[in-house]
């Protein structure tokens, strides 16, 4: 599949390919450019190009636009979401989930085209001041593979619908679907260069993208050290930086919580897309009075997922997204029991022979009595591991939420009020669910604290961080 530069089909510069794996199987599915820097540029100026005419269009004509593309994604759900199934490895239930969702977020920016572009500020006898809010200009942005359709609707929605073009690069193992979506977008009405999508490595179109004059802000989703080095770059050049970075969020479930559904949560929070999510449930913290009940439900309910080929009926989970990523997940998980920080409930590996054999799987695992400051509690996790601990009271409870370098969501499970204005108001998260987790409605903003990234996404706060204001002074 060729990327998207200036709204014609393009291959790379030099004419080099890469294979896109389906994890399920190790087979190839297809080809996507291997873009380099000159792929990058070219994409920058086709963006810089286009800027003049879409910012200059009203709100109103840009929201039909992404209304438009959300009726088609949503005729065509079916086959995007089995293309996404072949490249990230989720089950096809998942992925529907995902593109249905990315339809949602452009008709929610599209539904607040109509919001007020200014405001007016009254000075006496000095004047009148007009405050405008305009697009910045060109603007990066950075998917990664987990939620790849999901996070490029995060990205284009507040972008395009403040009158920015974009410069997007999929990431390398889950490019098509993003391709695919561009192309929905470019068919609904999108002009040449509002949209051009660079395929090829991170190490390489990633900075090209960052480090280019003409580009006024990055948006990026990914792996903590990826956004450390984009910070660095970005800042030198004064550019605008939205970081969504990893995350290690604690479940805390209470003594008087249903545990039937807290049991349903946790299963979904850690094992749903194999546990690659920013908000997975990365620390389950068990009132010591529920604990014992809690955990036979949980280790039931565990081996009873259902793991194969995310395409084929009654999947539960699929493959994790690459054998690198299955790699480090079993690397830290070897590491800990080797070290006697945690005991292994169930799972703990990859499942051998016949349909497994060629894919990234890895059998849902629960770690109980993890010791604190465990390296399966300071790492991110980012796959279906899930480590079990019990704690006397909320104190202790809220007391190890908190320590972690992150802060991006958190949930308890309570019937209690009290215990939920405690938990909202002490632990450090930018979303804290109650009996719950994992839900991103459009309309709320979504990012988190400490070293869990910089800006939030999602609601119509995040069109702020695609516009700066312009203020005309009126002397009469
Ligand atoms: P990365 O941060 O490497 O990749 C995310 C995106 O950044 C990809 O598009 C990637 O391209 C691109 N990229 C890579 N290097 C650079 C660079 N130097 N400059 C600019 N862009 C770059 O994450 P990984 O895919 O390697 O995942 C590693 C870890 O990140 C995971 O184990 C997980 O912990 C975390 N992660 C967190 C996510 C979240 O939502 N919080 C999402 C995904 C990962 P390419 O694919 O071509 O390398």
């Amino acid at each position: 599949m060729h990327m998207i530069i200036g709204g014609r089909d393009a291959g790379s510069a030099d004419d080099r390919w890469m294979d896109v794996i389906n994890p399920a199987t190790g087979g190839i599915i297809d080809k996507v450019p291997r873009g380099s820097s000159a792929d990058a540029d070219a994409a920058v100026e086709a963006a810089e190009a286009a800027f003049p005419s879409w910012s200059g269009r009203t709100a109103r004509e840009r929201g039909m636009i992404l209304c438009h593309a959300a009726g088609k994604i949503r005729e065509q759900h079916t086959a995007l979401a089995r293309l996404l199934t072949q490249e990230q490895g989720k089950p096809l239930k998942e992925s529907i989930d995902e593109v249905r969702g990315c339809a949602n977020i452009l008709e929610y920016y599209s539904s607040i085209a109509g919001r007020p572009s200014g405001e007016l500020v009254q000075l006496g006898p000095a004047g009148d001041c007009l405050v405008t809010w305009v697009p910045l200009g060109v603007c990066g942005a950075i998917i990664p593979w987990n939620m790849p359709v999901l996070i490029m609707g995060w990205k284009l929605g507040p972008a395009l619908l403040a009158g920015n073009t974009v410069v997007l690069k999929p990431a390398s193992t889950t490019p098509l679907t993003n391709l695919g979506i561009a192309r929905i977008l470019q068919d609904a009405g999108l002009p040449p260069g509002v949209l051009n999508v660079v395929t090829g490595p991170g190490e390489t179109v990633g900075p090209a993208i960052v480090c280019h004059p003409s580009v006024r802000k990055i948006s990026f989703t990914g792996d903590c050290e990826t956004g450390h080095r984009i910070r660095e770059m970005a800042q030198g050049q004064f550019k605008e930086i939205t970081l969504e970075l990893g995350g290690s969020d604690p479940m805390i479930v209470m003594d008087d919580a249903d545990i039937g559904s807290a049991v349903e949560g946790a299963i979904r929070g850690r094992f749903y897309n194999a546990g690659q999510i920013c908000t997975a449930v990365k620390r389950l913290y068990l009132h010591e009075k529920i604990a014992p009940a809690f955990l036979k439900t949980l280790q039931e309910r565990t081996e009873a997922l259902r793991l194969g080929d995310g395409l084929a009926p009654g999947t539960d989970m699929g493959p994790m997204n690459s054998a690198g990523q299955r790699e480090k997940v079993a690397t830290v998980l070897g590491d800990a029991l080797a070290h006697d920080e945690g005991g292994l409930l169930t799972g703990g590996s990859a499942p051998a022979g016949g349909a497994y054999e060629d894919g990234f799987f890895f059998r849902p695992t629960l770690v109980t009595g993890v010791a604190p400051g465990s390296r399966l509690l300071t790492n991110e996790i980012f796959g279906p591991v899930l480590p079990v601990m019990t704690v006397l009271d909320l104190d202790t409870a809220i007391r190890e939420a908190n320590r972690s370098r992150y802060g991006l969501g958190a949930s308890v499970w309570t019937r209690d009020i009290g215990v939920v204005k405690r938990v909202f108001s002490e632990v450090k998260a930018g979303i804290v669910w109650v009996n719950r987790h994992l839900t991103v409605p459009p309309e709320v903003p979504f990012g988190g604290m400490n070293e869990s990234g910089i800006g939030r996404e999602n609601g119509y706060h995040a069109i702020d961080a695609y516009t700066q204001t312009k203020t005309l002074f009126l002397g009469w």
